[in-house]
């Protein structure tokens, strides 16, 4: 058991394709039916994991006969044929939510005694509505340890049926359980739900499972279902790759602005959590529908409202993925997911704040109000929820330093969630468009210069300081006595005088190494900066510049966005304003704080905001905060990104 994993930015956007496992939620509606079905089903497509281990021991348990075949990942079933028989045994649910509610009702149209258990952490989670049903119907049912929760001993003797009222807007699963269970009543079951129902599609797909096992259900309108007393027949059935699990690698698509298909899904899919891809596209990433296949390519991410209380359980992703959204991101309609794993929207509140999110719990849900300048690394508490370590482990695609405790709560659902996340991770070799430059951008104060300056060292490549050649031209504008506002002017300057960036800035042979960092210089920089003709003329020499020697580390405000985007490995650098101030501070002590830090306001607010190239986080860049770290954390995390790149 490993106590946490560091999740390594990727450095550039992912382009790939994945396979995910088989949906939980699907495997375990398939295995329970084989089991009350006569006969032997073929399952193949299944998923092994925590979740449907569970369901698998219970099965065994009432008299299913399982035949296995991990590799090729499918079952045999032999099901025992009608209501279980139950010989006082303790059935563990582990930490299954499905398992212990879909189970709950099928024993209760047995004969004989059991006891239904689970994890603390399952027993903390509400069986209230689905055992005032079950007693409604005649069962008896005894909670031994609190009402409403696990342990529950059951004296059954069958159900004669006839017609139940449950709440669904609790879990949908309390439903589901009662409807796998209503075949093998007496006079079947006519189940009314009350309240709005959450999770519909999952209500949908055990009706789909149970028709394709022979048994059938009659949809009278959108609270009614009618199921007469029928037999489970033996099928063949093939379970979908699993939408949740694939929300996680459509999310880091989205994320690093590349480009990820998931295989074996199509837009006909039984499960609701397809609608997350809808989602994403509404958010701005372009979508492809293949018959066997979804892709999804990010672009910018925009923000919008969104009701996710039919695909509830990738909230968490879409919350992950709305930190590096350029507007709000509201996700509505899941209060009820505060009954989950764990309170999901607390949890979710909680880590992404400790990460620099701006995040609010709403009733229903959640905003979040995304500033990727803020974005930090953090220690991630997983609440053993799968799903937390999962949509909490994207951010780490982006940001350095996320660490995720408890890293194999992803047993659950689906234990090779890392390796797959780990075989996404961009190439160098893989890439033919790829200039050999890394773009270091970042506000004043961020420490790009001695950053790059000691990374380039480091990696053993040429460093160029593209804010020293700005500099440069409004020293000579200075020098000349050139109006800054006269844009020809400066421009034609920018193009005559000869500058030389090494240890010393030259220009037109006078050194100026001091001359360019003047209070003078600074507040003369972003204007000359802003001159969209000077850009052309800079920009044009950087690439020059870089290209001939055939890359390097270059730093500066649009290296990414604009110099050098298609540049191997992107960074935005980044600190708290106060840091950076106090950083400029203490290089020169010329002017007080207070102006320093008014100063780098200013120049932040200019830059981020000019028409001409503004100071934005690219594409896929590393989001690096280095508020309280050494230079040499930050370069030795940034070369074993860079190495991660190159390396075979
Ligand atoms: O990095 P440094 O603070 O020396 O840059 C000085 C100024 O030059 C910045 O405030 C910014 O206005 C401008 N600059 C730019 N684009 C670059 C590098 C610097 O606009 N690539």
């Amino acid at each position: 058991m490993s106590e946490s994993a560091v999740i390594g930015p990727f450095g550039a956007s992912t382009i790939g394709s994945v396979k995910v496992p088989g949906s939980k939620s699907h495997t375990n509606r398939a295995l329970l039916c084989a089991a009350l079905a006569q006969g032997t089903s073929r399952l193949s497509g299944v998923l092994f994991a925590d979740d449907t281990e569970a369901m698998l021991d219970a099965i065994r348990l009432l008299g299913a006969e399982v035949e296995e075949n991990r590799r090729d990942l499918s079952l045999q079933i032999t099901g025992s044929g009608g209501c279980p028989q139950l010989d006082e045994s303790t059935i563990d649910c582990r930490s299954s939510g499905t398992t212990s509610r879909f189970l709950l009702p099928v024993l209760a149209t047995g004969h004989g005694a059991a006891t239904l258990d689970g994890s603390k952490q399952l027993r903390s989670r509400p069986f209230a509505e689905q055992v005032a049903a079950l007693r409604s119907l005649g069962c008896d049912l005894q909670e031994t340890r609190a009402l409403g929760e696990l342990p529950i001993e059951i004296q059954a003797d069958g159900l004669a049926g006839g017609e139940i009222e449950v709440a669904a807007d609790t879990s949908s699963q309390f439903v589901s359980g009662l409807l796998m269970a209503a075949p093998l009543c007496d006079e079947g079951l006519t189940v009314r739900l009350v309240g709005t129902p959450v999770s519909r599609p999952y209500i949908d797909m055990t009706v789909e499972v149970m028709r394709n096992f022979g048994v059938e259900v009659n949809k009278v309108d959108d609270s009614t279902y009618v199921v007469p007393p029928s037999e489970y027949k033996a099928t063949e059935l093939e379970v979908e790759p699993d939408a949740t699990a694939a929300s996680y690698f459509f999310g880091a698509a989205v994320i690093t602005q590349g480009k990820v298909r998931v295989d074996g899904l199509h837009k006909r899919s039984i499960q609701g959590d397809i609608q997350f891809v809808s989602v994403l596209e509404e958010l701005g990433a372009k979508v492809t529908w293949g018959d066997r296949f979804v892709e999804v390519e990010g672009d910018r991410i925009g923000g919008g409202s969104f009701d996710l209380r039919d695909f509830s359980d990738t909230a968490q992703t879409l919350a992950a993925v709305a930190a590096f959204a350029d507007s709000d991101v509201e996700i509505s309609g899941i209060g009820f997911i505060r009954a989950k794993e764990t309170n999901r929207l607390a949890a979710m509140t909680a880590e992404l704040s400790k990460c620099g999110v701006e995040i609010t719990e709403k009733p229903d849900g959640l905003l979040v109000r995304p500033n990727k300048w803020l974005l930090r690394g953090a220690v991630i508490n997983t609440y053993d929820d799968h799903r937390m370590a999962m949509s909490m482990s994207l951010l780490g695609l982006r940001v350095p330093r996320i660490e995720i405790l408890d890293p194999d709560c992803v047993n659950k659902t689906f234990p090779e969630f890392f390796d797959r996340l780990e075989e996404l991770r961009p190439r160098a070799q893989e890439r033919s468009d790829v200039a050999a430059v890394v773009a270091i951008d970042g506000p004043a104060g961020s420490g790009k210069s001695t950053v790059a300056r000691r990374l380039a060292a480091e990696l053993d490549l040429p460093h160029f300081d593209t804010g020293a050649m700005y500099r440069a031209v409004a020293v000579a504008a200075l020098r000349a006595g050139v109006d800054i506002e006269d844009a020809d002017a400066i421009t034609k300057l920018a193009e005559r005088a000869n500058v030389e960036i090494h240890e010393r800035i030259v220009i037109d042979g006078v050194d100026a190494t001091e001359e360019i960092r003047t209070p003078q210089a600074n507040q003369m920089v972003s204007v000359v900066a802003a001159n969209p003709q000077v850009r052309r003329v800079l920009v044009q020499r950087q690439r020059e510049w870089a290209t001939g020697l055939g890359g390097g580390v270059m730093e500066g405000r649009d290296i990414g966005t604009e110099v050098f985007p298609d540049a191997l490995l992107k960074v935005f650098l980044t600190a708290d304003l106060s840091i950076r101030a106090e950083r400029r501070f203490n290089e020169s002590s010329d002017q007080t704080f207070d102006h320093v830090f008014e100063d780098l306001k200013r120049r932040d607010q200019v830059d981020s905001t000019r028409q001409d190239s503004p100071l934005l986080v690219a594409p896929g860049a590393v989001i690096f905060d280095s508020s309280g770290l050494s230079v040499e954390d930050v370069v030795s995390h940034l070369a074993t990104i860079f190495r991660g790149l190159v390396d075979d």
